[in-house]
């Protein structure tokens, strides 16, 4: 990863081109700052519409693990990186053995287990919730009641609130297991939420590291929904505090790209780390609009060893994320409301627009004046 890839230099007979595994709305977003930086690009994503196969110079169509499909991508391409967390990490090790590949499989291995991701945290010294591993029966009835009520979870393939079970008893608690396939899990102790947060940091193969200003997030049935980015929104030492453990996190990886982490904040203010993500984060589409640079930008510059500066937010920041079911049955978004303001719409899927459309809504004016709308779901006033 020492090398800087310059865009426009010629890499293995070809101009330099850079590979993304996977092709959604994340990977298109990489694409088109890798592209505005004068880079060819290819996405590996088995689906012939993807977001950012559709926008990419090139776009091979297999399974992650196809083997032509990866030996294509590395043909290609002087440079590859990941936008979702469950590209198989065998597909990144493979790939890692003859290119660059940031973040690497080890890194992307451990986030997307939420036991080994835990013990990281804890080998960092970053507090996490309570928590069991669950892998068989015996695990399970070794859970202490202390636990309860609490969250189970797989322990892989889980988003947007996907794959957990909220429980209260131990008879719900074999229930939910049973309900969840006997998969290996992590149970999770509930905690009194006040606010959640998150830090996305850029490290680069010679250790440098920059950040973003720490993302105040509300979270609706276990979607991101809000991200508040302005002066004053969270206290400053929480700020610091999140931002030392996420480059805490990041250096212990020896990780190289952009990393996400995301925070609980409780109601005593006490920060405990709730999981990452080896990539862009939905919580940092902002950056887009309001920052000199965004996480796209910078997941660039990781990748093909460009100097980093640290990003800097020009403006400030409040961001809806509003999926595409919002406008049932054939219902349009009311457009006149929405092209008020800084609008990033990054899939519409053709065959069911009310179910796949995500739209990303962000406004840089007036932040303080829209909070109050945007707190409806916090249980209580922050202490600070
Ligand atoms: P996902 O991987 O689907 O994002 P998370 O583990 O981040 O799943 O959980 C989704 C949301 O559920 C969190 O953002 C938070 O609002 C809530 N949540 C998760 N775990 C806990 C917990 N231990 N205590 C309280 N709330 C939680
Ligand atoms: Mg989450």
């Amino acid at each position: 990863m020492s090398r800087v890839i310059l865009p426009g230099a010629m890499v293995n007979g070809q101009p330099a081109t850079l590979g993304v595994m996977g092709g959604g709305q994340l990977g298109r977003m990489f694409v088109h700052a890798a592209q505005a930086m004068g880079y060819f690009t290819a996405v590996l994503d088995p689906d012939t519409a993807s977001p950012a196969g559709r926008v990419s110079h090139h776009h091979i169509q297999t399974d992650y693990l196809d083997e032509q499909g990866l030996a294509q991508l590395m043909q290609r391409c002087a440079a590859i990186t990941t936008e979702f967390e469950n590209v198989p990490a065998p597909a990144l090790t493979t790939l890692g053995a003859h290119r660059p590949v940031a973040p690497g499989a080890e890194a992307v291995a451990i986030a997307q287990d939420r036991a080994a991701e835990k013990a990281h945290f804890v080998r960092c010294g970053v507090p996490v919730a309570p928590h069991a591993v669950i892998e068989n029966a015996e695990q399970l009835r070794a859970v202490t009641d202390d636990l309860l009520p609490g969250i189970l979870k797989t322990a892989r393939m889980g988003y947007d609130g996907k794959g957990q079970i909220r429980v209260t008893t131990r008879e719900a608690l074999s229930a939910a297991w049973a309900e969840l396939k006997n998969v290996p899990c992590v149970l999770e102790k509930m905690l009194p939420l006040q606010a959640e947060c998150s830090v996305i940091v850029a490290r680069a193969a010679d250790g440098q590291m920059v950040h973003f200003p720490v993302q105040l997030n509300v979270h609706r049935e276990g979607i991101l929904a809000v991200t508040s980015v302005y002066e004053g929104a969270l206290p400053k030492t929480l700020t610091q505090q999140a931002v030392a453990a996420t480059r805490a996190i990041a250096e212990g990886l020896a990780y190289v790209g952009v990393l996400c982490v995301e925070f609980f904040i409780l109601q005593d203010g006490q920060l405990v780390v709730n999981e990452m993500a080896p990539r862009p984060h939905n919580s940092g589409h902002y950056t887009l609009d309001a920052c000199d640079q965004s996480q796209f930008d910078l997941q660039v510059r990781t990748l093909t060893g460009l100097p980093l500066t640290p990003p800097r937010q020009h403006s400030p920041a409040i961001m809806l994320n509003l999926l595409g079911d919002l406008w049932r049955e054939g219902q349009t978004p009311n457009w006149g409301q929405v092209l008020d303001r800084s609008v990033n719409i990054f899939s519409i899927c053709e065959s069911s627009p009310t179910s796949q459309s995500k739209m990303s809504l962000e406004s840089n004016s007036a932040a303080k004046s829209v909070r109050p709308g945007c707190w409806t779901t916090r249980s209580s006033t922050p202490t600070w």
